[in-house]
């Protein structure tokens, strides 16, 4: 921690983060500020440039970062904008740079707007908040460790077991909290049960999605920093995203629900980008050239565990893809990483989050982790609930059919109206609730009839 940010209100002398990703960091970023020391326990060798990593094997598709997230991010780490900005990455005025095609037609074009955020790689924004978290004196990172148990005595969780991934060597690491960080693969449930705490249920919503991605060099800069042309359920079930990067780079990502996976050869990829339902993503790559292979991923299924509803041992706590990992497509993941961190951050700042023996209340911080992360998941997976090869969907009742049928008409209006896209973008982001969707102006504007 350097000297400014170093404060004296330390509760503890040590904390582990299991998982040393964004979740991990930015816990660790607000753990700094309570714990003599903060160790991340991370099975990969950290990479020392913008680089892509085992560990994060979604890395290499691409990552929107909100502007939700970007503003906690530089509400974290002040200045984390510039180090962006300075390594490439670029910023993106949300409203006006984000062409958005959905229910056959692009979006109205709108005015600046404070809606801004960048649009770089995942392994560049990780780097920098790496080399942010760095400074900090009293955090250290432990590479080449994987986390294999949880140590209790009986009624708290009082460290970790780590093995270190070269060999056999088992180290025990004590600690006074650990914070699991560990994304959806998380073992944390396994190792509950086998000290003999109740491990929690999981909810699985599971789109079928699955993307294919591949980089290109940018022939001219477009009007655009970022396309997309999206899904429409129930029957459309491609996507398109196209977003400038840093190094002159485009990121180019085909998506296809109900295992509709795009294909990853060349012209196959071609093909599917042909079949979207404009052909502006098409032709922005036909003749670009591109320097990457096509990579795929699969794994995208909305995955909550239900961590409020076990009495879980003092001395631990969940957060991040670990607790509630969501389909890709509404870009959320890292914001809501963003959000567990400050929730972290009130519940050590809190009084009352902690007992008389002076250790954390940890049920308190997982119910409100969960209803944060309610909103986010409601969100997902409605709109995944919209396709009927969806897994665990939920069968739309009468209301739900009503609001798909408002939501599809408020898009559909967005093409015409640049108040209710800038509204919508706004709401995407988690600026606004969406509850801002059904105001009586709002919904005025979108059942008026065009002129
Ligand atoms: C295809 C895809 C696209 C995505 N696109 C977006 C997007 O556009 N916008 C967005 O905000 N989010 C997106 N996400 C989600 C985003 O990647 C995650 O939400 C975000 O990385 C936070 O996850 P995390 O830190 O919990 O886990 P991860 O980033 O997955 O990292 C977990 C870390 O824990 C380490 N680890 C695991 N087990 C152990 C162990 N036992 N011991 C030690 N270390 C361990 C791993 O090596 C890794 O470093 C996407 C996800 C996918 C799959």
């Amino acid at each position: 921690m350097t000297k400014s940010e170093l404060k004296t209100d330390k509760i503890g002398d040590r904390a582990i983060v299991v998982g040393g990703s964004i979740a991990g960091m930015l816990a660790a970023r607000v753990l700094a500020n309570h714990f003599a020391s903060v160790t991340i326990i991370e099975t990969d060798k950290l990479p020392e440039n913008p680089d892509v990593r085992k560990g994060v094997p979604q890395s290499v598709q691409p990552h929107i970062l909100l502007t939700k997230g970007y503003r906690i991010l530089e509400e974290l780490f002040p200045g984390l904008g510039s180090q962006l900005s300075a390594a490439g990455g670029l910023t993106i005025e949300w409203a006006r740079e984000f062409h958005h095609f959905g229910y056959g037609g692009w979006s109205a074009s709108a005015d600046a707007s404070d809606i801004i955020s960048f649009t770089c790689t995942r392994p560049l924004l990780e780097w920098a908040i790496r080399q942010r978290l760095s400074n900090f004196s009293n955090v250290q990172f432990f590479e080449k460790r994987r986390v294999t148990g949880l140590l209790s005595n009986g009624k708290r969780i009082t460290g970790v077991c780590l093995h270190s991934i070269s060999g056999s060597d088992q180290e025990h690491l004590p600690a006074e909290l650990v914070v699991d960080a560990s994304d959806r693969r998380s073992q944390a449930p396994k190792w509950l049960e086998s000290l003999g705490f109740t491990p929690p249920s999981e909810t699985v919503v599971d789109p079928f999605l699955g993307y294919a991605t591949r980089r290109y060099r940018e022939p001219n800069p477009p009007s655009w920093k970022v396309m997309l042309i999206s899904q429409s359920p129930p029957n459309g079930t491609r996507l398109g995203y196209l977003a400038r990067i840093e190094g002159g780079e485009w990121i180019a990502t085909l998506g296809g629900y109900g295992r509709d996976f795009p294909p990853l050869d060349n012209e196959g990829f071609l093909d599917f980008a042909r079949s979207l339902p404009s052909q502006k993503f098409y032709e922005a790559i036909a003749d670009a050239e591109p320097v990457s292979p096509i990579y795929a991923h699969r794994a995208t299924t909305n995955r909550l565990r239900h961590y409020e509803k076990v009495m879980l041992p003092e001395g631990f706590v969940c957060l991040g893809d670990a607790v509630c990992a969501l389909c890709p497509v509404y870009g959320q993941g890292m914001t809501v990483s963003a959000l567990s961190a400050i929730i972290l951050r009130d519940w050590l700042n809190d009084p009352h989050s902690r007992l008389a023996n002076g250790s954390y209340i940890s049920s308190r911080f997982q119910n409100s982790l969960a209803k944060s992360n309610s909103l986010h998941w409601a969100l997902a997976t409605a709109q995944d609930s919209r396709f009927p090869t969806t897994q665990g969907r939920k069968l739309p009742g009468r209301m739900s059919k009503l609001m798909a049928w408002y939501t599809k008409r408020l898009l559909v209006k967005t093409s015409s109206d640049a108040t209710l896209h800038i509204l919508l973008i706004e709401v995407a982001h988690l600026l606004k609730s969406p509850l801002a969707l059904y105001h009586p102006s709002v919904v005025l504007r979108v059942l008026r009839r065009n002129t």
